[in-house]
């Protein structure tokens, strides 16, 4: 077991998250408000995710709308600021829930879900942002698109399904060096007209944001190491 860090720690990770941004921003010239930092709290309990909000960071990232659901509408109701976005797998029949907790989903990745979610659309009149995740490695255990297909599912996405995408995201194989999977995301979403790319993580973040991320998803950084799966 790992003990969960206190209100402090997590507080001077924070600033210390947020240095590394800065710095990667000017590095690449860009603005450090142009990357959302959002903390992925994702095996963390709800008062881990209070000590973060006591340190201002309100965007928090889950990976199972489950564990969401369990943690999230009580800190809500405290917190109206909070922004959760989904980072994990999305199965079509939890869409309901998902479009009802999340303000962005980052792991759209085929047509079953891009119909359920236009379903989910019509019948909220809500939609949270969205991201389509590209498989960057083609690895067959890992969700997403293939690159080859990207443009023709987001195309699908827009016209068939009505929905709009806000961007892409992936999650570069981690055997490999993360660069030329940040910047092949880079190329598809200048491809189809996204400028929003959901990319980097405690790792390998630096690299995303001089490759264009403007949303990184960082968890153990902040939070510290989660318990072994
Ligand atoms: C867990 C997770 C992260 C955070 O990973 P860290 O290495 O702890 O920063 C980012 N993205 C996704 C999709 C994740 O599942």
């Amino acid at each position: 077991m790992n003990t969960p860090l206190t209100a402090d720690e997590i507080g001077a990770n924070l600033r210390d998250v947020r240095a590394r941004i800065h710095k990667a921003a000017l590095a690449a010239k860009r603005t450090p408000d142009s990357i959302r930092l959002i903390a992925v709290s994702k095996t963390h309990t709800a008062d881990s995710v209070s000590h973060a909000i006591a340190n201002d960071q309100f965007c928090f990232g889950e990976n199972r709308v489950q564990e969401a659901a369990g943690k999230f509408p009580e800190l809500k109701a405290r917190h109206p600021d909070i922004e959760l976005h989904l980072i994990g797998p999305l199965q079509s029949n939890k869409t309901r829930d998902a479009v009802e907790l999340f303000d962005a989903i980052h792991t759209l990745d085929r047509e079953s879900l891009a119909e359920a979610l236009a379903r989910e659309h019509v019948r909220a009149g809500r939609m949270p942002q969205l991201f389509v995740q590209v498989n960057t490695g083609e690895e067959p255990q890992k969700a997403g698109v293939a690159p080859r297909d990207a443009i023709a599912f987001i195309d699908e996405c827009r016209e068939k399904w009505k929905l709009t995408i806000a961007g892409l995201m992936c999650i570069p194989p981690v055997e490999d060096p993360p660069a030329p999977h940040f910047a092949l995301l880079l190329k598809l979403a200048r491809q189809a007209g996204l400028d929003q790319l959901s990319m980097g993580m405690s790792d390998d973040f630096e690299t995303a944001i001089a490759l264009g991320a403007t949303h990184i998803r960082v968890g153990s950084a902040i939070f510290g190491a989660r318990p072994k799966a």
